[in-house]
């Protein structure tokens, strides 16, 4: 293959030290080890700025649905481009790419989802969020209930308010968050925190800390109750069977909005289109991202149902956008993804296909000493890793073990990333059969040496 870096890899490594500051980073530590470049990606597959091949076992970040390199979407990018490259929709405008792309969604939504709000990436979806559900309750007279409900170890994004609503203890130590009028609860992370509980005692019991939260700070307080249907940057919680419908219980039965975080579980990944249809659980908003575009470009949204958008209509101004919400480009990029989810049968794929085959083959890992759980929904999966089996105690040492497996993963040619001594993948939706046994013996040999 021919690479057409402009530069070689030492003298990336050494601009992208002195200029860049990366994200989620020890930039000190980075820069003494130098990151890998990217340069390629096509299908589940990237090649480094050397000529390796990685199988992308995280879809870029839970995010390239369709896989890498799909021509289709650049082709549509590019028409759109020469088309409009820019407009807008405030002040009474609207263009074709948000129109199609606003009733797209509407008809692969759930019913009472007929209309968005866009915005540049979840993390905006959420800032949207939380001011829509306090705006909701102003306007039906109710202007106290201003509390947000979510919880620990949750990731709702990195703006001030994403990151307030979400639960990352070293997210909040910096920059002082979260903001006034979050209340987190405890996730449903059996294996982490069930303690001596059944699976299913501890789903109920997790669940049932929402009504206490209610109880506590008052109904007449909360706006609303906001979740991920399984915690993705937490480290792949899928919540045991008990929890989900509990919270459907609380939500229904109380009166606060129910908002379903869809930024990784939309758009296929288990095997529905949305995350809350596979645990039929009936939120209130959608915040949506990454699978909407599969990432080609940077977009997101929430999804407002029925109750909601009635509610809006009588608020008058909602004061509040983004110079790139309903970017024409983007939303045409996000057409030609939901076009070829539709087409290719993606969903169905995962449902029935692709995300059984992995699942079977992903929890027989589950059987290495290494490993004190394995688990898989849909394509998106988790190993915890153990000193000792089969207990849940965890190693000493604050996921340095999860770190020095994640860097065998990489020399091994797959990216699993760690969240703490949790391994997790969510590989493209398009992943073949084959690819999702190389996936497998990728996974198993790195457990070997980081045994
Ligand atoms: N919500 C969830 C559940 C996410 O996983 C993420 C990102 O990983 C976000 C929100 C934030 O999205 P973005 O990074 O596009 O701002």
């Amino acid at each position: 293959m021919t690479l057409h870096n402009k530069y070689p890899t030492a003298h990336y490594r050494a601009l992208d030290a002195a200029h860049h500051v990366h994200p989620f980073s020890d930039t000190r530590a980075l820069n003494a080890e130098g990151s890998r470049i990217i340069v390629k990606g096509e299908g589940v597959w990237l090649t480094d700025s050397d000529g390796n091949r990685i199988l992308d076992g995280m879809a870029g970040l839970w995010c390239v649905n369709i896989g890498h390199g799909r021509a289709e979407v650049a082709e549509a990018v590019q028409r759109q481009m020469l088309e409009l490259s820019y407009y807008n929709t405030f002040f009474k405008t609207s263009h074709p790419p948000a129109i199609e792309l606003a009733a797209l969604l509407a008809e692969i939504a759930p019913a009472r989802f007929n209309r968005v709000f866009f915005t540049g990436s979840g993390s905006e979806a959420n800032d949207t969020v939380l001011r829509l559900v306090r705006t909701y309750w102003a306007t039906l007279g109710k202007p106290d209930k201003q509390v947000i409900v979510a919880r620990r170890n949750a990731y709702h994004g990195s703006t001030v308010a994403g990151a307030s609503l979400g639960g990352m203890g070293p997210m909040h130590k910096q920059g002082g968050l979260p903001i006034p009028g979050i209340h987190h609860i405890a996730q449903p992370y059996w294996f982490g925190e069930g303690g001596e509980m059944s699976r299913d005692e501890f789903g109920l019991w997790a669940a049932r800390e929402l009504e206490k939260a209610i109880d506590a700070i008052g109904e007449d307080k909360i706006a609303a109750f906001i979740a991920e249907p399984i915690q993705g940057a937490g480290g792949v919680v899928i919540p045991p069977d008990t929890y989900w419908p509990e919270v459907a219980r609380i939500c229904r039965e109380r009166e606060i909005l129910f908002v379903s975080d869809e930024v990784i579980c939309g758009f296929g990944r288990l095997g529905r289109w949305f995350g809350s249809e596979y645990f039929g659980t009936e939120p209130d908003l959608m915040p949506i991202a990454k699978g909407l575009s599969s990432g080609y470009l940077p977009i997101g949204g929430v999804m407002i149902s029925d109750k909601v958008a009635a509610v809006l209509e009588e608020t008058g101004d909602f004061n509040h956008g983004f110079t790139y919400s309903a970017h024409p480009v983007c939303c045409a990029a996000a057409i030609a993804n939901l076009e070829i989810i539709r087409r290719d049968k993606l969903v169905e794929r995962v449902a029935d296909d692709i995300g059984p085959y992995l699942r079977e083959r992903w929890l027989k890992l589950g059987d290495h000493p290494l490993v004190g759980e394995a688990r898989m929904t849909g394509l998106v999966g988790a190993l915890e890793l153990v000193p000792a089996k089969p207990s849940r105690r965890r190693f000493e040492g604050d996921g340095k073990v999860g770190l020095k497996c994640r860097d065998f993963s990489f020399r091994n040619g797959l990216v699993m990333r760690a969240v703490g001594d949790t391994m997790i993948i969510s590989p493209p939706l398009v992943i073949s059969h084959e690819e999702a046994d190389e996936l497998v013996r990728l996974a198993a040999r790195t457990l070997d040496m980081t045994h």
